[in-house]
């Protein structure tokens, strides 16, 4: 997610529209030159953990739990 994208979801405790969610991965290298540099890979999301408010550090499993839907 690019940074200054405006998001309606606003955090229950803080009002806070920043969330950040951690996630594990698997690096599958398909192709690797001579050098050992790495040309293509693929990369599968084994885990992903809770959102989190950047802002008051609240978090859930889903956005819905920590956050709420504000039309503009
Ligand atoms: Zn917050």
């Amino acid at each position: 997610m690019k940074n200054g994208v405006k998001m309606s979801w606003k955090c229950k405790n803080c009002g806070g529209c920043l969330f950040s969610q951690p996630t594990k991965g698997n690096l599958n290298l398909t192709k690797i030159d001579k050098q050992g540099t790495v040309i293509e890979c693929e990369e599968t999301t084994l885990y992903y953990g809770y959102i989190t408010c950047d802002k008051c550090k609240k978090r859930g499993i889903k956005i819905q739990n920590i956050a709420e839907w504000e039309k503009e």
